[in-house]
């Protein structure tokens, strides 16, 4: 039997030290890139004049406050931009502008947390 843990462990410390600086690097520009990448996904937040979110499309009268988005701050509806905030990637939702999609929408969530809280 021969101990391949603890030659392994002597040859990844010194890999590690080498690796940190560069890797720290990398992801750095892989995090920016990813960022870029997000934004080119995103949607136009002024559309005809009224502010929309640029991840879901809700319009500004149903948006609950606006948060900070891959293009900056105030370009998410505050769903989408706490997603964005606690995962670094947008929110999967699928776009649309209009606001009867997003107050059918609203009212199905209604619906469902009123009948969660009912029992
Ligand atoms: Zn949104």
């Amino acid at each position: 039997m021969n101990a391949p843990s603890s030659s392994g462990a002597a040859d990844s410390e010194s890999a590690e030290v080498v690796l940190t600086t560069k890797r720290v690097k990398t992801l750095e520009r892989e995090a920016k890139e990813k960022e870029k990448e997000y934004a080119d996904g995103q949607h136009a937040n002024i559309i005809d004049g009224i502010w929309h979110c640029s991840n879901c499309g809700c319009p500004e009268n149903i948006a609950i406050g606006r948060r900070k988005g891959p293009l900056g701050d105030k370009s998410q509806c505050g769903t989408c931009g706490k997603f964005w905030h606690r995962h670094r990637r947008p929110c999967p939702v699928v776009y649309n502008s209009s606001t009867e999609y997003h107050l059918d929408l609203l009212q199905k969530l209604r619906q469902s947390a009123v009948a969660d809280s009912s029992y």
